[in-house]
């Protein structure tokens, strides 16, 4: 028996088919630029056939079913149950649910706070609900990691009745990575999660921070959107909100154009100004002498350690710093940029550890540090197929 997991995104769908039993997986790929001319589908099918084409998929229901088609090639597939990736599910999903008439009617509730997200994540289960009738489906929602946040925490100085009646609060991101990463913490640490005060900084394109304290997220850097906080590949996190109507009166700009320039054309993109937001291109540029790329550099550790202080006095101690993501666990030189200079709070890095070229999950820390520094790979797809096999179990 077999798990399917589905990302299914504005223009992409990315799947992974795992075995039920000790979840390795077996098959998985992307169909990408659905709805755009030149479709791709790369993928690797239950036989271990790789298959790379170029093809016209017109939407994501049409990229789920060519999904199905070329998962096996001679025995069929017998899928247990399907996990999918859902950006939002606002205040009312608090945890994973077996998809039903209500829980998608929340999902659409939801499309005005997730607009590019949310409709083709429940597209996506309408696909499925037809192409694999009665594989009962679970949804694994982004925001539910977050619901735990204390008001004093996710409120805006805002009035009210915006939170009240617009819905207009921090609802975090990234939940299922940080959820998954305090999890093996936990298990890598040898002490229950309950005992533990984890900082789990999720470093990749997107990046966000999280306190979790005793298991439960207490606070989080992103906020209404995935807009605020870290710096990002081309986001710029935190800003000063008067800057907006600056931009509007002085530039000229419509909320499009600022849109596009806060999320788009900012964050490492934005201040190096090499023309990438990959932050190997902005180190290389860094390495040359280029004075832009360091301060680039210097501006996103600098946020992610005022984020850390942060959230250490929030929870009145810090037991693990944890990083992850594409530049959480590839990037050493921005993991020592980070905990330069905290040895006096007693987080001492390694900086052999730091640069040992390991993959798996390990600790960086030094013998003198109080705090444990970790490095662990995220694995968002493993913990909704853990999640929805724990809610098939559940169900019968
Ligand atoms: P996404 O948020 O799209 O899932 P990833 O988690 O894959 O993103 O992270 C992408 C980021 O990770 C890019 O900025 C990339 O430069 C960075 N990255 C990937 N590998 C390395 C590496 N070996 N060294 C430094 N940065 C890396």
């Amino acid at each position: 028996m077999y798990v399917l997991i589905i990302n299914a995104g504005s223009s992409s769908v990315k799947f992974t088919l795992f075995k039920k039993d000790d979840l390795k997986v077996v098959a998985d790929g992307i169909v990408e630029r659905i709805g755009i001319k030149g479709t791709t589908i790369h993928m690797k099918n239950t036989e271990g056939k790789r298959i790379s084409k170029e093809t016209h998929v017109a939407d994501t229901r049409r990229a789920v079913e060519l999904i199905a088609d070329l998962l096996a090639d001679k025995n069929g597939v017998d899928i247990a149950g399907i996990g999918h990736r859902v950006v939002h599910g606002g205040e009312m999903i608090n945890s994973s649910v077996v998809v039903d008439g209500r829980v998608k009617q929340i999902v659409k509730e939801c499309f005005e706070l997730a607009p590019l997200h949310n409709p083709p994540n429940l597209e996506g289960i309408e696909a499925c609900e037809d192409i694999f009738p009665g594989v009962p489906q679970v949804a694994v929602f982004d925001t539910a990691f977050h619901t735990t946040l204390p008001e004093y925490a996710y409120l805006y100085g805002l009035p009210y009745p915006l939170y009240r009646e617009d819905r207009i609060r921090r609802y975090g991101f990234h939940g299922t990575s940080h959820q998954y990463i305090c999890r093996t913490a936990a298990d890598f640490l040898g002490t229950p999660l309950k005992d533990l005060k984890i900082i789990s900084c999720h470093l990749g394109n997107g990046c966000s921070i999280t306190a979790v304290d005793g298991g439960r997220s207490i606070d989080t850097s992103m906020g209404f959107t995935p807009l605020e906080g870290l710096m990002m590949g081309t986001r710029c996190g935190d800003l000063d909100p008067a800057i907006v109507f600056y931009l509007m009166e002085h530039k000229h700009l419509d909320p499009r154009q600022i849109n596009d320039l806060l999320n788009k054309q900012s964050g490492l993109l934005g201040l190096a100004g090499i023309g990438s937001s990959d932050l190997r291109d902005i180190f290389k540029a860094e390495k040359s002498g280029n004075q832009q790329a360091v301060t680039a550099l210097n501006v996103f550790a600098y946020r992610i350690k005022k984020y850390i202080g942060a959230y250490a006095f929030a929870m009145g101690g810090i037991d693990a710093v944890v990083f992850t993501a594409g530049i959480g666990e590839n990037s050493p030189g921005i993991r020592e940029m980070v905990c330069r200079g905290l040895e006096g709070l007693r987080i001492v890095m390694d900086t052999e550890k730091n640069v040992a070229g390991n993959l798996a999950e390990r600790e960086i820390q030094h013998n003198d540090s109080r705090v444990k520094i970790l490095v662990i790979p995220t694995d968002e797809e493993k913990q909704i197929a853990l999640e929805t096999i724990e809610l098939l179990h559940e169900e019968r």
